[in-house]
């Protein structure tokens, strides 16, 4: 008689949560918008000229400094909505509770650089902030210029005859200043790639072997900190290990225990002779090596991508993604590194985590001016393109899944799968390195830069027996295009990039790419596909773009 219906009973819980929900969201990207704000005017903030300047600052500073209580009175009060939803067996999606963390993060980012800054100014302030530490380094200048510290280690430049004072290093205003030629280029990951090689090559990090910044990790007591912050004092050592004549230590070449099992062949920078036995960058090349000055500007760049409010301190994990995306190494070892750096024990990772790590990654672009063409700042909907897909590939009929799998493996895979947990819409709960690579290997739109320049380094040497149609130029250097509409066309990359066109070539045809000489094999395929898309409409190619990325839906910031 009495037999309840639950679905009766609970029914009017379901509207009461979902309001609750929408509330909770609704404070969540007001939040957002203010610290977005906060950030914004933050990054507004330039070195202190001299003693009387950084008391105006510290002015300003404090009113700034006045708006972050409130903020963080926010995330509170979020979190304790957040317990008691969870309390009431309501369950948020769990990138509302990445963004939740993320926004405590930054807010005590704010709060933390709010407080270095006032500090760092009061120093300015009292006795004109001129001090010259970090020994050796006060060698990366040359008069007028000279190098000085704040009092959290943070080092400054004094120009003596202009009577200025700047975060960045005489030669990093340079070099920022130069990549504005490369804004010409039409594509922006090859755009990003150019600059970010620019970077590479003023820093030497170029020369940097992977094997030899990770065991610098391991020998510095970074294994496994990657929570923990590091101040610039301990940069320096790190970085000093790496940039100064050391004796070289032995190492092996299956450090890391790859299993190259997604051919990223194209993806390698020059491979160098003495693989597998790296040291250090300035023992293997003493006489391009200026190592106060390469130090200095890692120390600028590596701040400038993850410091800007110049606190004094960076996640370790952040000095190491910093580090390892632009050193010298194979492009799935460094992938499959970036991954471990995030995994937990079981070697799995979560959403918050390859939030993180893609945060880290991201922020590369951006201080190169170019996040905007990689979907904005925001990483979730790189992050939910990432889950969705190693979702859709480990289900049931995972045809898609061989990509890495290797038959004899697949058993074991199998049982490997059940222990994945999904959640309520069948998504992945966790992630694990063949899923992360899988999807890189797509070169989704946030992560693209990062495959173009390995590509981009590869290239630079190679010379094609091949004439550019347009400019001439002969051989080819760098990249070679060749049209895979019209017989024989080749375009340098600097004609490629910058769109030119020839008399019967269009914009629209597809191209083929090289990065190294052209094999004969090579040439006969691309003939054979020539013959065919001779064939081909151009509509053909508007309806099947070659497209250079896994796009991802964007969202808007700081909404
Ligand atoms: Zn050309
Ligand atoms: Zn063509």
């Amino acid at each position: 008689m009495f037999s309840i219906r639950r679905d009766l009973l609970q029914a009017p819980l379901f509207p009461a949560s979902a309001e609750r929900v929408r509330a909770f969201t609704t404070s969540l990207d007001e939040l957002a918008g203010r610290v977005q704000a906060a950030e914004a005017a933050r990054s507004s903030w330039r070195g202190p000229g001299d003693a009387r300047d950084a008391r105006a600052q510290l002015d300003a500073v404090s009113r700034a400094r006045a708006q972050l209580p409130p903020l963080r009175r926010l995330v509170e009060e979020l979190h304790a909505q957040a317990q008691s939803l969870a309390r009431d067996k309501i369950q948020l999606p769990d990138h509302v509770l990445a963004r939740l963390d993320e926004l405590n993060t930054r807010v005590s980012a704010l709060c933390a650089g709010g407080e270095e800054r006032a500090r760092q100014l009061a120093g300015v302030a009292r006795d004109g902030g001129a001090g010259a530490a970090q020994g050796f380094l006060a060698g990366s200048v040359e008069p007028p210029w000279e190098r000085a510290v704040t009092p959290a280690n943070v080092p400054y430049y004094i120009n003596h005859e202009l009577e200025t004072t700047h975060w960045d290093h005489p030669k990093m205003i340079e070099l920022m200043a130069s990549l504005a030629d490369l804004n010409e280029v039409r594509f922006s990951a090859y755009r990003t790639a150019l600059k970010l090689r620019s970077v590479q090559k003023a820093l030497c990090m170029h020369l940097l072997q992977l094997p030899a910044a990770l065991e610098a990790f391991d020998s510095h007591g970074l294994r496994a900190q990657n929570d923990r912050l590091i101040d610039i004092p301990d940069m320096i050592t790190v970085l000093t290990s790496l940039y100064e004549v050391g004796k070289p230590s032995p190492f092996s070449g299956d450090y890391l225990g790859l299993q190259l099992s997604i051919d990223f062949c194209k993806g390698t920078f020059e491979s160098s002779p003495q693989h597998g036995c790296p040291s250090v960058i300035a023992a293997e090349n003493p006489s391009v090596v200026n190592v106060p000055l390469c130090l200095d500007l890692s120390i600028n760049w590596l701040l400038n991508v993850y410091d800007s409010q110049r606190t004094g301190q960076i996640r370790v994990l952040s000095f190491k993604v910093g580090l390892v995306l632009l050193c010298k190494g194979h492009l799935e070892e460094k992938y499959r590194y970036l991954f471990r750096l995030i995994a937990d024990p079981s070697c799995r990772a979560d959403q918050r985590k390859l939030g993180l790590l893609l945060h880290d990654c991201i922020q590369v672009p951006r201080q190169l001016g170019e996040v905007a063409a990689f979907g904005g700042s925001n990483i979730e909907p790189s992050v939910r393109s990432c889950f969705e897909q190693a979702s859709a590939s480990t289900g049931k009929d995972s045809k898609t899944a061989t990509l890495d799998r290797k038959s004899d493996k697949s058993e074991k895979d199998e049982t490997k799968d059940k222990t994945l947990e999904r959640d309520a819409d069948g998504q992945l709960q966790y992630i694990e390195a063949f899923h992360f690579l899988q999807w890189l290997q797509k070169e989704p739109q946030s992560m693209v830069w990062l495959p173009v320049l390995h590509r981009l380094a590869a290239a630079e040497t190679a010379k094609h027996q091949a004439k550019c149609n347009i400019c001439k130029e002969y051989p080819i250097i760098g990249f070679r295009y060749r049209c895979l509409k019209c017989f024989n066309f080749d375009m340098c990359q600097k004609c490629f990039f910058s769109g030119r066109k020839a008399k019967n070539h269009k914009l629209t045809h597809p191209m083929q790419e090289y990065c190294t000489a052209t094999t004969s094999g090579e040439d006969v395929r691309d003939f054979t596909r020539a013959l065919r898309n001779k064939f081909k409409s151009a509509r053909y190619f508007k309806k099947h773009p070659r497209v250079g990325y896994l796009p991802v839906q964007t969202v808007l910031e700081g909404r």
